[in-house]
C-alpha cells in the first residue's frame, strides 16, 4: 500500500542545509502494523508526513494506494488523503471554532455522507466522548482532545492509518485506550498502521520496527 524509494528530506534554513532522511527505501503491505523510532529530531515525523502526503520530498518518490505522490500537486495529495488517509497528529491538530462533533463530521462532508452527524457521534460514543459532542477543543483535556482526534481520523474509513506519537503525554489508562482503539480498527478493518512513538513497549506491539537515525533508516528483525 506505501513504498518508499530513494526518499530526501532537506530543509534550508537561511544558508544552512539540513539533511532529515537521506536516500531511505521501505515498503509497507496493506494491513501490516509497523512503527517508526528513532531519537529526538532524526526525522521520524517528518518521515510521517512525507508518507501521508503532508508534505513533498526532495527527492525520491512516495507510492501511496498506486499513486505517486512526487507527481501530484497539493489538491491532488489532499483528494488521496481524503479517499485513504487517517492522520493522528502529535498536536491533535483539532479546527478550535467547530466542536468535537463537527470536527469529526470534517471528513464525513468531505465524503458528501448525508449520515455525517449521525456517524460521528457515534464515533464518539466509540471514543467513549458521547457525551461531550458540544464542547470546543479548549474545553476537553488533551486526551480527550487526542479521542477526538482518533475519531476524526476513523470518519475517514482509511485503509491507511499515520499516528504521531498517540499516546504521548496521557496518562496510562487513556493511552492503553486509545492504543486498543488503534489495534481494534486494523484487526477489524485491516487498516494499515504506521505509528511514531519514543515508546518501546508501544512499538513492540507493531509487527515491524524501523529505527531512523542520521538520516537513514534500520529495520529491526522481529521476534
Ligand atoms: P521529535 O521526536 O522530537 O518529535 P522527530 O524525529 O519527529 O522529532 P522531526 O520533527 O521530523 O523529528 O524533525 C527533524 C529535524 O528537522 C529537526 O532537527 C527539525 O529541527 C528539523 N525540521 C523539521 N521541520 C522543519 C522545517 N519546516 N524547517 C526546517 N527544519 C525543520
Amino acid at each position: 500500500i506505501l513504498s518508499i524509494q530513494d526518499l530526501s528530506k532537506t530543509y534550508q534554513s537561511g544558508s544552512r542545509k539540513l539533511t532529515v532522511l537521506d536516500s531511505v527505501n521501505f515498503d509497507i503491505s496493506s494491513g501490516e502494523t509497523i512503527s517508526i523510532v528513532g531519537p529526538s529530531g532524526s526525522g521520524k515525523t517528518t518521515l510521517l508526513g512525507l508518507c501521508a502526503g503532508l508534505d513533498s520530498a526532495s527527492t525520491g518518490s512516495v507510492t501511496l494506494n498506486g499513486e505517486n505522490l512526487q507527481n501530484l500537486n497539493e489538491d491532488q495529495r489532499a483528494r488521496v488523503r481524503n479517499q485513504h488517509v487517517g492522520f493522528i497528529f502529535q498536536n491533535f491538530q483539532l479546527l478550535p471554532t467547530l466542536t468535537a462533533l463537527e470536527n469529526v463530521m470534517v471528513p464525513l462532508e468531505l465524503k458528501k455522507r448525508k449520515d455525517a452527524r449521525k456517524k460521528a457521534q457515534e464515533l464518539l460514543e466509540k471514543v467513549g466522548l458521547g457525551d461531550r459532542a458540544t464542547h470546543y477543543p479548549t474545553q476537553l483535556s488533551g486526551g480527550e482532545q487526542q479521542r477526538v482526534s482518533i475519531a476524526r481520523a476513523f470518519a475517514n474509513e482509511p485503509k491507511i492509518l499515520f499516528a504521531d506519537e498517540p499516546t504521548g503525554n496521557l496518562d496510562t489508562e487513556t493511552g492503553e485506550m486509545i492504543e486498543k482503539l488503534i489495534f481494534d480498527l486494523n484487526k477489524e478493518e485491516g487498516t494499515t498502521l504506521v505509528l511514531v512513538t519514543h515508546d518501546l513497549e508501544l512499538a513492540a506491539k507493531t509487527q515491524r520496527i524501523i529505527h531512523i537515525k542520521g538520516g537513514k533508516i534500520q529495520e529491526e528483525a522481529h521476534a
